[in-house]
């Protein structure tokens, strides 16, 4: 190991948190290391009372909250069992927006607050409030996470991320110097990938030889559809994960993001509102959710949990969000729980692929809904065709924009086209064609192929 890394990991991370008054954040890294390799009832277990903390804490101090309680004549004692937690209702981001201020709890400064947001299809964004706590607590929970590919405190990390919000702070020398005592962060920007900034950033890999890369899944899909074009490699080194998170992956680019790099890639499924919820461990039987942490359900569309196995909309409590409550969040999400345990021996539980948000599946006049991932497998295979979206306008009318190279036999295009109306048995449906120079990512950064307007 080399010995800035050794020292970073063994003085200056933890000093530095104890510095800044925030040792108990060390020590909270230190336990969460540990509860991951408890039994699951004991994780279980853990994860419940956590809960129980932040029902009474919202009941107590948080107006909304306590509303919610009182019209359902409950109080936290009433719930028992996931059962009885299942009688309050859901979080959904129309409510967030409508009731955010009566859901900050009434015992917190309005000075603690931090104010976050997302963004989402319709292009408003959602603020809410999150506090120094709860994000210490996160951050240290995708610390334990992170060092599932090989990763250690004190190793330099790449990070292929949205530039906007999340890079600025690395402009200013304070943070810089923070970075250099302890994150050791090298900040890529995702946005607007070009072939020069490709090229630039893998000399930069190259010069400064991070353990892993954390990505956008279509980010890190392009640089290596760049790489295998180019020929290029950022060979003789080698990392030693990707961790590929924020927008799906899919099978083939994660085939190819693993042969251009000769690692492995680690599924993340995580959300800006809740952080990190699940990620795969060296052993990819599943995702493992980071339930000391978050309280994760699968419903149906009567909002009752599915049997494992079977794919549900994910909801999602934030264990620590005591400033304002994150309980019950419809993420819009669909994943899938298993029931059985990984071969690694961690106590937390696993999930299935997050198979896309809620507007990727496309809706049909007879009700039929139709998953965004059948329209991206039309596509497997067409060189030429650089990034695409398909947009739902109404029932029948959709708009499908294409960024080409000159590779492309726009009749493939046309059969494609061609496929699609079949499958969708409606003689209806009218597809509008567009060469485009390019799709830009919206606000938030992730990038989606299907957007449905009607979900
Ligand atoms: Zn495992």
């Amino acid at each position: 190991m080399k010995p800035y890394a050794f020292w970073v990991r063994h003085i200056n991370f933890p000093l530095g948190l104890a510095l800044k008054g925030h040792a108990r954040f060390y020590r909270y890294y230190k336990a969460a290391e540990r509860v991951q390799w408890q039994s699951p009832e004991a994780v279980q277990q853990l994860q419940w009372e956590r809960l129980k903390n932040l029902l009474n804490h919202a009941h107590q101090h948080s107006p909304y909250w306590r509303e919610v309680f009182n019209e359902r004549q409950l109080t936290p004692n009433h719930i028992q069992s996931p059962e009885d937690f299942r009688k309050l209702p859901l979080l959904t981001k129309p409510l967030l927006q409508d009731r955010r201020d009566e859901m900050v709890c009434d015992n917190v400064q309005r000075d603690r607050l931090i104010e976050n947001a997302s963004g989402g299809s319709t292009g408003n964004p959602t603020v809410f409030y999150q506090d120094i706590d709860r994000n210490y607590r996160r951050a240290m929970d995708q610390i334990r996470h992170d060092r599932w590919t090989g990763w250690n405190v004190g190793e330099r990390f790449a990070l292929l991320w949205g530039a906007n919000y999340e890079f600025t702070k690395y402009e200013h020398w304070m943070e810089r110097v923070n970075n250099a005592l302890f994150f050791r962060r090298i900040p890529l920007d995702a946005f607007n990938l070009t072939e020069d900034k490709m090229r630039l950033y893998l000399e930069t890999l190259k010069r400064l030889r991070p353990t892993v890369i954390q990505a956008y899944g279509q980010a890190i899909a392009l640089l290596a559809e760049f790489m295998d074009k180019e020929k290029l490699s950022i060979a003789p080194f080698k990392l030693k994960g990707i961790i590929s998170s924020a927008e799906k992956l899919y099978p083939f680019q994660r085939e190819l993001v693993e042969k251009v790099f000769g690692c492995k890639v680690f599924e993340r499924y995580g959300s800006r509102e809740v952080g990190l919820i699940s990620s795969e461990c060296d052993r990819f039987e599943g995702m493992h959710i980071a339930s000391d942490s978050v309280y994760v359900e699968f419903l149906d569309e009567n909002d009752e949990p599915v049997p494992a196995g079977q794919p549900g909309r994910i909801v999602v409590t934030d264990l620590w969000t005591h400033v304002m409550p994150f309980i019950r969040y419809d993420t819009g999400d669909v994943g899938t729980p298993l029931d059985a345990y990984c071969s690694c021996g961690r106590g937390l539980p696993l999930m299935k692929e997050v198979q896309g948000r809620q507007a990727d599946f496309i809706l049909l006049k007879d009700g039929r809904k139709i998953h965004g991932e059948y329209f991206t497998h039309l596509f497997y295979g067409i060189p030429g065709v650089r990034q695409f979206q398909l947009i739902q306008e109404t029932h029948t009318e959709f708009s499908l924009n294409v960024v080409k190279t000159d590779e492309l036999d726009p009749e493939k295009i046309q059969t494609v086209l061609q496929q699609m109306t079949e499958f969708m048995k409606d003689a209806d449906i009218q597809v509008k064609l567009e060469y485009v120079s390019e799709i830009p990512p919206p606000m938030s950064g992730k990038r989606r192929f299907t957007i449905s307007k009607l979900v």
